[in-house]
């Protein structure tokens, strides 16, 4: 029997036990805030914007919503960045990526208060990752690893291959396997396109997590019987629907449950994880700048 694990119910736990800390803060005159800024040239962006204002605002998290043209001077999106990390009412900054290409997205990125990086991409708060004394885990990453948690999967000494190396997923989520204490102390190969022989670095795995963003790359016959698989990739194909795509994982989902003990779907998986762990760094921003001390999941 496969084990489907159900990303929406774990990520609806998580949000249930951050209304207590929300109320806190509200209780103590803190009112969490989220600022999102949005300059994107992917259509799309303008839709995850609103999902996690929306996400926000359902936990009683305030937003506040700049939106830039896309043709803005580089200048406005770091005067921006600036005024919000001045602002006192504002915890959170979140910059939807990606930017146009005559914005230099690193610059954007350190320009963020560490304190208010929600997102957890600021090179202070990448070292600290490194370090192993995080401030803000990255969302994606910490909802992996929550995930692999509440699904009673022990990742101490075990063998995880993560596929794709990106400093959004791939890399941040080895180092917390890695770091030592719950939730880590895993093994971890982290493969990319240059990797040689990629089947035997995923049979190899007692844990698979796939982020490359490529359709359905893993499938049955790159894993060993028992394996349990992370399905991290969104992916929009071409097929007969009223939208005229679908949205399909990096993982083939029909016979890669045929092999695993357990297994993300696509959608319901990772993503609403990304979603709840924003809300609670949003929430430990909120706390760690006003002093007010909350439990956090
Ligand atoms: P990137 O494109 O930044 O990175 C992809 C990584 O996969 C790279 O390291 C690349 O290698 C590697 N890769 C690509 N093709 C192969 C291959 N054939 N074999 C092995 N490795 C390969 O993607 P992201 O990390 O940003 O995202 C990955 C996927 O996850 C996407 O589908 C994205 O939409 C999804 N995603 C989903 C989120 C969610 O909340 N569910 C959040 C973030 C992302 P190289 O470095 O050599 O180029």
């Amino acid at each position: 029997m496969t084990d489907v694990i159900d990303g929406d119910a774990i990520a609806g736990e998580i949000r249930d036990e951050l209304e207590g800390a929300v109320q806190r803060l509200r209780d103590e005159g803190v009112a969490p805030t989220l600022a999102t800024v949005l300059m994107s040239p992917d259509p799309a962006s303008e839709t995850y914007v609103s999902m996690k204002q929306r996400d926000c605002e359902e936990l009683g998290i305030e937003t506040r919503d700049v939106e830039l043209p896309l043709d803005s001077p580089a200048g406005d999106l770091y005067a921006t960045v600036e005024e919000l990390n001045d602002g006192d009412g504002v915890h959170g900054i979140l910059v939807q990526m990606p930017v146009p290409d005559h914005v230099d997205d690193r610059e954007v990125i350190e320009r963020i208060d560490p304190a208010k990086d929600v997102d957890g991409f600021h090179p202070e708060n990448v070292g600290r990752l490194v370090a192993g004394n995080p401030r803000f885990e990255p969302c994606t990453p910490h909802g992996v690893q929550k995930l692999l948690d509440a699904a009673g999967v022990d990742t101490e000494g075990a063998d995880v291959t993560i596929v794709g190396r990106s400093d959004i997923v791939g890399k941040p989520l080895a180092n917390l396997l890695l770091d030592k204490g719950p939730g880590g102390n895993a093994t971890v190969t982290v493969c990319h396109s240059r990797t040689e022989d990629l089947t035997a670095k995923t049979r190899e795995a007692d844990v698979v997590v796939a982020a490359a963003g490529v359709p359905e790359l893993v499938d049955g016959s790159m894993l060993s019987e028992g394996v349990v698989v992370i399905d991290v990739g969104v992916n929009q194909v071409d097929a007969d629907t009223e939208k005229g795509y679908e949205l399909v994982g990096d993982v083939e989902f029909e016979s890669a449950s045929e092999k695993a003990s357990a297994i993300t779907p696509v959608p319901g998986g990772v993503g609403p994880m990304t979603r709840a762990m924003l809300l609670h760094n949003t929430v430990k921003a909120a706390s760690e700048q006003s002093g007010v001390d909350v439990e956090l999941p």
